[in-house]
């Protein structure tokens, strides 16, 4: 059978997506890109924003027009919080994020199609590479205990559970085995690893370093409040990336406080200082939300002046948006959308700047380069593109040909200058083979 899978939103949802993708091809059944060829749509939807919602129906109404014939099969955080609207849309099967784990199994079952072991599939080609990847994306636990008053996900994911650690580690060999270089943990609650098997987040990065030889080790989105102070220590192995994504949402502690987070600015600034001091080139991201419920000008203010004196490498600026369900949602004294607008557009600008500061600092660096791709620049260069340790992308003149060789390799590049988009560096090396 010829199977499509598309997702929506986080890097969990691109994670299960690569698992189903092998577990399809282990049973016989093709990765195919195009929708129109397929037997089997699988999609794994969103439901973080109203527009997430939006985008995840349209997306399900298009599939079910377009493709009469094929099956199609939904699962995902807007498919579990409107389990009978994502039926009527003409889907074959709903299936809850609780049974996402089993919904290769499920779909073969309830859709009767057949299982063809090492038939119709290209042996060996890892299902990653069909989906064009260059990192793994490794689901390591599920569920939130926390209920931040902004967020759905808590609501959609259910209670916490943690995946069992030689799983993880024989996966993330697995896929070394097929050429894959990067893992990236990720979870929804990353932090929350372990809480219901009596381990940590911490064991299990020491454990992935040491089982695998994965060379790089990346890790998903992780609350500031997570972050014992032996944290730190495991950057010692420089194969775990020098790389954070923080949410930090507000730098006002009394929006902090509506929004139930569970770090204070104090607690997050001395975190950093932590973390700059042990790892220098660290880089630190993270997640502001512009317009919360109730926030005056002077709170935001606050933010504008913490996001000033942290400093990050990239900030995803969020104009808050009410979730039917949140208790956000609920709460008075909502900021006008104008506002909101214009705050995230100060935001972008702050963001934008800070972002050119971290990667100008890092000129005349020589740094390992994991290589995706070759693409062709507005201004006419056909670049190779790629990421470093501590995720800046790096763009290098070269030809398509030896684009292709270097692709899903490691090796270093200097870093020349920064590009006028902002948007990379450009490197050079003289290690072309
Ligand atoms: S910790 Fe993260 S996933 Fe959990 S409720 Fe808060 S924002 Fe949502």
């Amino acid at each position: 059978m010829r199977v499509n899978l598309k997702s929506l939103g986080c890097r969990l949802n691109e994670a299960e997506l690569e698992t189903w993708a092998r577990e399809f091809q282990d049973d016989g059944h093709r990765i195919v890109d195009d929708t129109d060829e397929a037997d089997l749509l699988v999609f794994n939807s969103c439901a973080v924003t109203q527009d997430a919602v939006r985008k995840s129906r349209n997306l399900l109404r298009k599939a079910c027009r377009a493709n009469p014939g094929a099956k199609i099969v939904v699962s995902g955080c807007y498919a579990s919080l409107n389990t009978e609207e994502a039926a009527a849309l003409g889907v074959d099967l709903v299936i809850a994020n609780t049974d996402k784990h089993r919904l290769v199994k499920i779909a073969r079952e309830r859709l009767s199609f057949p299982s063809m072991p090492a038939q119709a599939t290209d042996p060996g080609e890892s299902a990653l590479f069909r989906l064009g990847r260059h990192r793994a994306f490794i689901k390591i636990q599920d569920g939130c205990r926390y209920r931040c008053t902004y967020c759905i996900v808590t609501v959609a994911r259910g209670e916490e559970r943690s995946r069992n650690p030689a799983k993880i580690v024989e996966e993330i060999n697995r896929l070394h085995a097929q050429g894959i270089q990067e893992a990236v943990l990720t979870g929804v609650h990353l932090g929350g690893y372990g809480s219901d098997s009596g381990s940590t987040l911490t064991a299990l990065i020491q454990t992935v370093l040491e089982q695998t030889a994965i060379p790089r080790l990346r890790l998903g989105s992780l609350e500031p409040w997570d972050i014992p102070e032996s944290f730190v220590d495991l950057f010692d192995n420089p194969r775990l990336m020098p790389h954070l994504h923080l949410p930090l949402q507000s730098g006002s502690d009394t929006v902090l406080k509506r929004m139930a987070r569970r770090c204070k600015t104090a607690e997050y600034r001395a975190l950093v200082k932590r973390l700059r001091a042990r790892v220098p080139d660290i880089n630190l991201t993270t997640d502001v939300i512009a317009g919360f419920p109730g926030e005056t000008e002077s709170e935001w203010a606050e933010t504008l002046a913490f996001v000033e004196a942290i400093g990050f490498g990239h900030i995803h600026v969020f104009s808050f948006s009410p979730r039917a369900g949140t208790a956000a949602a609920e709460m008075p004294s909502p900021v006008h959308g104008a506002i909101r607008k214009a705050r995230s557009r100060t935001l972008h600008e702050v963001a934008e700047r800070q972002k050119r500061e971290f990667a100008a600092r890092q000129l005349g660096r020589t740094l390992p380069v994991l290589w995706e791709g070759t693409r062709r620049t507005n201004g006419g260069d056909t670049l190779i593109f790629g990421y470093t340790p501590n995720y800046l992308k790096v763009g290098m003149p070269l030809s398509v040909e030896d684009g292709a060789r270097l692709s899903y390799t490691i090796s270093p590049a200097q870093l020349t200058v920064v590009a006028d988009s902002g948007d990379y560096l450009r490197g050079q090396t003289a290690l072309v083979p």
